[in-house]
Parts: C-alpha cells; sequence; structure tokens
C-alpha cells in the first residue's frame, strides 16, 4: 500500500507528527459493544469532538445507515462494504472514526485504520472477537494486537446459567438445535438465531 502523506493537521514546523490511538472493543452478540461505542460518541461529542461513525453494510438488522444496540439505541452512521470507502466518505478535519461490527470487514481493514491514524483520527472499533464456531473472527484478533489505546474485553449473561460469563455467541437453528460447524461463517441476525453463552454452555455440533 501507497505512504501516507502526513496532511497539514497532523504537522507542526519543527515537530514530531501527532498520531491518533486505536481502540478496540470486543465481546460476543448481546455483551454491549454498540451500547459502548454509543456511550464513547456522547462523550466526544459533549467534548467538542468531530465524530463519524461507520457501521458494515450488511447490518441491517435494526436499521440502514445507523449503528444500533439490542436496546434499541440507534446513532447515525455510514454504511459500508469495503473498508476503502472509509477513506473516500470521510469528511475532512475528524477527530473521531467510530467503526462497529468491524468483524464483517476484510483484511484490508487494518491497513485503513492505520491511515486513519497516521491522520491523527483516533479510532474506535468494535466487533466480535469470535465467531459462532468460538474460533477468532477474522481481523480482530490483529486489531487487539494493534490497539494501542484501551482494549476492552465485555461478557454477555449466558442464557443456559444466567451468569455474567458469556464469552460466546450460540448459532441456532431455527429448530432451537444448535448450528453445525459446517454453517456458513456469516450469518446477520439477532435473538432470532443467536444466544450469549458462557464456554461451558457453548456448543458446536461437528
Ligand atoms: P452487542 O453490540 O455486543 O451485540 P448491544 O450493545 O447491541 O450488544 O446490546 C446490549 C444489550 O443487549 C444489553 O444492554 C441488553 O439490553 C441486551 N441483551 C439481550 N440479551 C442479553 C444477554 N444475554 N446478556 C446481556 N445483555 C443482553
Ligand atoms: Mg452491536
Amino acid at each position: 500500500m501507497k505512504k501516507e502523506k502526513i496532511s497539514a493537521k497532523n504537522t507542526q514546523p519543527g515537530r514530531l507528527p501527532n498520531f491518533g490511538v486505536l481502540d478496540v472493543i470486543v465481546g460476543p452478540m448481546f455483551s454491549g459493544k454498540s451500547e459502548e461505542l454509543m456511550k464513547r460518541l456522547r462523550r466526544f461529542k459533549i467534548a467538542g469532538l468531530k465524530v463519524m461513525v461507520f457501521n458494515h453494510a450488511l447490518d441491517k438488522r435494526y436499521a440502514t445507515n445507523k449503528i444500533a444496540s439490542h436496546s434499541k439505541q440507534k446513532w447515525q452512521a455510514v454504511s459500508v462494504q469495503k473498508p476503502e470507502e472509509i477513506l473516500k466518505k470521510i469528511k475532512k478535519n475528524m477527530d473521531v472514526v467510530i467503526i462497529d461490527e468491524v468483524q464483517f470487514f476484510s483484511k484490508t481493514i487494518i491497513p485503513v485504520i492505520n491511515q486513519l491514524i497516521t491522520k491523527n483520527i483516533h479510532v474506535v472499533v468494535a466487533g466480535a472477537d469470535t465467531d459462532f464456531r468460538g474460533d477468532p473472527f477474522s481481523s480482530v484478533p490483529n486489531l487487539l494486537a494493534l490497539a494501542d489505546g484501551e482494549v476492552v474485553k465485555l461478557k454477555a449473561v449466558c442464557t443456559v446459567c444466567k451468569k455474567w460469563n458469556a464469552t460466546r455467541s450460540q448459532r441456532l437453528l431455527a429448530n432451537g438445535q444448535p448450528a453445525p460447524r459446517q454453517d456458513s461463517l456469516i450469518k446477520i441476525g439477532a435473538g432470532d438465531c443467536y444466544q450469549a453463552r458462557c464456554r461451558k454452555h457453548h456448543i458446536v455440533i461437528s
């Protein structure tokens, strides 16, 4: 990838350039990642910062062109399919970029985020760290490694044992049975086909 030119916003004569940082919020479905993004968004707005929010176009569960939580909070967002669209659609002089459902983006989300950080933008991403099989999910493990700001790992309430220890997203078939391992990696849904579960109660049929 072409080396990013450092923008005027990022440089002052005789001084080293300023960089943004990367915060990463992870956890299974229903763990409150989108709520956490919206909490931070409100704080950034109170601080008078210019914030832009992106979501993956696949996530149309509660709204399009919005990020939304399972508790029905919503915030305006730009829906994109490819990571490079973030660079095309970003408005000038943004201080903060928030990206929800980051696990749905292809691997080029990493150089795109690096470019934003080089432009002195604070990037906050949220996504599922494990897929329905319990395996690390797409670029999220790399993003966790690259984070130089905050790393937040959230848990949900396990729907079986009712403890606040759920780290996995249980995919269920229409008949309520656990989905088999060979099911496709991506299936958009919420309470209709997913539950939050702890390690003990997370089942993948082999
Ligand atoms: P995520 O973005 O991680 O999927 P959200 O922020 O959209 O999570 O939603 C979190 C909300 O989901 C909680 O505040 C709660 O109202 C609801 N919820 C539904 N099921 C659960 C569960 N099993 N554990 C925790 N919260 C749940
Ligand atoms: Mg969410």
